[in-house]
């Protein structure tokens, strides 16, 4: 028996672990570890908790009398729920959560100690952060970082330790995280969009951004994934021939799910309900052994924060269930791999979603203002929404049959496309006449219904319209949903202001608001439709079209990142005060750099698993084959031993090709990788790798894949896909 006999033995003989659950409704947990506003309300004075909820709301300031009294809140609750720590919570570039704990416990004087935490515990830390990338923003003689409270994001208890979700900081102010950019972003489209809305309904004072993420993963019981090291050291699999069955039965999605996953579902659920993270929805996805679940939509930078939170959540109840989670974008060849739909909406202090049509002519232009900017921000910008989705995992999916392509294109359906139309042609350059004005606009209305009860949905568009909500679906599995989000909310805001603009403009030439809206929204349509693309995203056809059309098609990482410190960027995010020069800098080498080190461990490992494992199994299965080859001459006549042997010879020098060529890669792919380390310049260095370096991975990867079907299964060392997958 070797490793994986006994991997796939310990798999398949698993007990079932039941679930730690609560016997109560969700509704009498949901949220009972989270420092809420009812929480608030009952530990904190009343005018202590109306300032801090007005703060949170209306973005104000916090003094230092009020953050104590937080702190003190906090404390009592924390500790009467058994928690003896507290920690500032960020999100550093990583790409991780991090956190720190600290006792509450603290000596006063000996065999004395009391709890202690107060207004500047929680309102300000400073970790050393030497360790977490700053693309050069902090010099390690300098390498202090420091935190700070964001109060827009509940506190919560999670293992006994009060977490407090925090910006994290260069002592120099540049930004070392995804929060601080975005809740910049989310103060910038508040004001834009309100002014904006301004224009058709006075009561709207607040906009705020909402998002739905739909989370796609895999999971592998423990002991398959131990036996390759490539999944415990990479998070894919480097090697793996396809299975005789994969996903093409189509019998997996939405199927019933396994009692050892469900499980494992229910318990993670539960955890995540008691943070108040709304989870809501779970089914079986595509691929054999891959799952999704949605929560129900929150405002973006608490929807983040729980994405983050549920990813450490749902590890975490895993490896109690003896299984890994695996939210690598492409853990799989042959399979689908795992994205992260990002829904994303606006919404108003008034309980509206702007972007879902109404009932009256009134609301549903105000929706085909915000539809139409986003449509021109997005074509302006759609290198940058590339870019901000880049990443070393979600390269394997981007453009592959399954998943969006490179290529940031919009899909608003059928009837969408007719209102864009009428409102381009039929009206051109001429005042639309009353009638036409209110037919247009009660078209519009008929639209959600339309689309929601048709599923009017193209499945191959990174960008869909799905009726009240546009869906980015090019993020990947792995990822920070911030970038994405700060792109999309900044780059709206951005066209926002400038519409804002030319309708003033066109009011102060005294053409009614009306009329001066529709001008504007007529000349966007002009200079942006060419991104809409109802068609199928997967096909060659749509390449063509897309070069024709002048579409941007970055077809990896190292060249979309470029669009970070384009001059179109830099000028965008400083205009808006987002990121400093300086910071998207950072950011793009911290990505590139992430990247190579990524490519980096890849082949490593995967010259590992040659030498290693690989070849000395081929070759102890050669030696029988061999010792066959002998034994035959030794007992058949020579007639019939060429004949019963020349299939043998052939297996045997098919391995010895195969080996052949696998010793002679890998020693090219460390020289170029040894090249590729020799580019000081990020930008360089990340090429090689991509150009260089990847190519030789996958040419290797075909040859191991050939020899698993080559060698006795009995002698094959490493769990096959028909393993890691099906077994639940
Ligand atoms: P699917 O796209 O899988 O068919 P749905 O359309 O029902 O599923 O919803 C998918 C996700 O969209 C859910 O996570 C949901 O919370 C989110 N969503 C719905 N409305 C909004 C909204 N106004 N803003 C942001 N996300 C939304
Ligand atoms: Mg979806």
């Amino acid at each position: 028996m070797n490793q994986r006999h006994i991997a796939v033995q310990t798999a398949i003989s698993r007990p079932y672990a039941e679930p730690i659950l609560i016997s109560a409704k969700v509704s009498e947990y949901f949220g009972t570890n989270v420092f809420s506003r009812l929480v608030m309300r009952e530990y904190l004075p009343e005018d202590v908790y109306r300032q801090l909820t007005e703060a949170i709301d209306k973005g104000g300031q916090i003094d230092r009398r009020i953050s104590d009294q937080v702190a003190s809140a906090m404390k009592a609750w924390a500790i009467s729920k058994g928690a003896s720590h507290y920690t500032h919570w960020f999100l550093p570039l990583n790409g991780a959560t991090a956190e720190k704990h600290d006792a509450f416990f603290s000596p006063v004087e000996p065999n004395l100690s009391i709890e202690q935490f107060d207004g500047s515990k929680l309102v300000q830390q400073e970790p050393d952060a030497s360790s977490f990338p700053s693309g050069g923003l902090r010099n390690t003689f300098e390498a202090r970082g420091y935190s700070a409270w964001d109060p827009s994001s509940p506190a919560f208890i999670m293992d006994g330790t009060l977490c407090i979700p925090t910006i994290f900081l260069a002592f120099t102010g540049e930004a070392l995280d995804f929060k601080t950019p975005l809740l910049k972003a989310l103060t910038l489209i508040d004001q834009v969009a309100v002014d904006v809305c301004q224009l058709f309904d006075r009561n709207i004072t607040r906009v705020y951004p909402t998002l739905g993420w739909e989370q796609e993963y895999f999971v592998v019981d423990e002991a398959l994934y131990y036996a390759r090291p490539d999944l415990v050291m990479t998070g894919r699999t480097l090697t793996g021939h396809i299975p005789a069955r994969g996903q093409q039965l189509e019998d997996h999605y939405f199927g019933a799910i396994p009692h050892r996953i469900a499980a494992f579902m229910k318990e993670f659920e539960t955890e995540a309900w008691k943070l108040g993270i709304p989870v809501k929805t779970r089914h079986n996805e595509v691929a054999p052994n891959q799952f999704e679940l949605a929560p129900v939509y929150e405002e973006v930078n608490i929807a983040i924060d729980h994405n983050q939170l549920i990813m450490v959540l749902m590890d975490k109840v895993a490896r109690k269930h003896r299984f890994r989670v695996l939210f690598h974008e492409k853990p799989f060849e042959g399979v689908n791999g795992s994205g992260k739909h990002n829904n994303w909406s606006l919404a108003t202090n008034t309980g509206k979603n702007l972007l879902s049509p109404g009932h009256t002519p009134k609301t549903n232009l105000l929706f085909l203002t915000f539809f139409i900017n986003i449509i021109r921000a997005i074509h302006e910008h759609s290198d940058l929404l590339r870019a901000a989705i880049a990443s070393a995992g979600n390269d394997h999916r981007l453009g592959a049959n399954e998943a969006p392509p490179a290529i940031i294109s919009i899909f608003i359906g059928r009837q969408l496309t007719g209102v864009l139309d009428d409102l381009e042609k039929r009206v051109k350059d001429r005042k639309m006449t009353p009638d036409e004005k209110s037919d247009l606009k009660l078209n519009i209305g008929k639209i959600p219904r339309i689309i929601i009860d048709n599923t009017d949905r193209n499945r191959t568009s990174p960008m869909a319209f799905t009726g009240n909500k546009f869906e980015f679906r090019a993020v990947g599995a792995s990822a920070n949903c911030g970038p994405a989000m700060i792109v999309l909310n900044t780059i709206l805001a951005n066209r926002l202001k400038q519409f804002k603009s030319e309708v003033d403009k066109n009011m102060d030439k005294g053409i009614e608001k009306d009329e001066a809206i529709f001008r504007v929204l007529r000349k966007y349509i002009r200079e942006s439709k060419n991104i809409l693309f109802e068609g199928n995203g997967y096909s060659r056809e749509w390449l063509e079209e897309a070069a024709r059309r002048g579409l941007p098609n970055l077809k990896n990482t190292p060249e979309a990142l470029h669009s970070y410190v384009s001059k179109k960027t830099i000028a965008l995010f400083e205009r808006h005060a987002i990121f400093s020069e300086k910071e998207l800098h950072a950011r793009f080498e911290i990505r590139l750099e992430n990247y190579s080190k990524v490519l980096q461990i890849e082949s490593r490992v995967l010259a590992d698993l040659s030498g290693n494992h690989i070849i000395p199994a081929a070759i102890a299965y050669q030696n029988i084959l061999v010792e066959n080859v002998r034994g035959l001459k030794d007992v058949l006549p020579p007639e019939l031993f060429r004949e019963h042997s020349a299939q043998q010879i052939h297996s045997i020098s098919k391995i010895s090709e195969h080996v052949t060529q696998i010793r002679a890669m890998v020693r090219q792919m460390i020289a170029e990788r040894k090249e590729a380390n020799q580019q000081e310049d990020p930008p360089a260095c990340a090429k090689a790798y991509c150009n260089k370096v990847k190519p030789l991975m996958e040419e290797i990867r075909y040859h191991i894949d050939k020899l698993e079907i080559l060698v006795d299964d009995q002698m094959w060392p490493l769990p096959k896909y028909r393993e890691l997958m099906f077994i639940k």
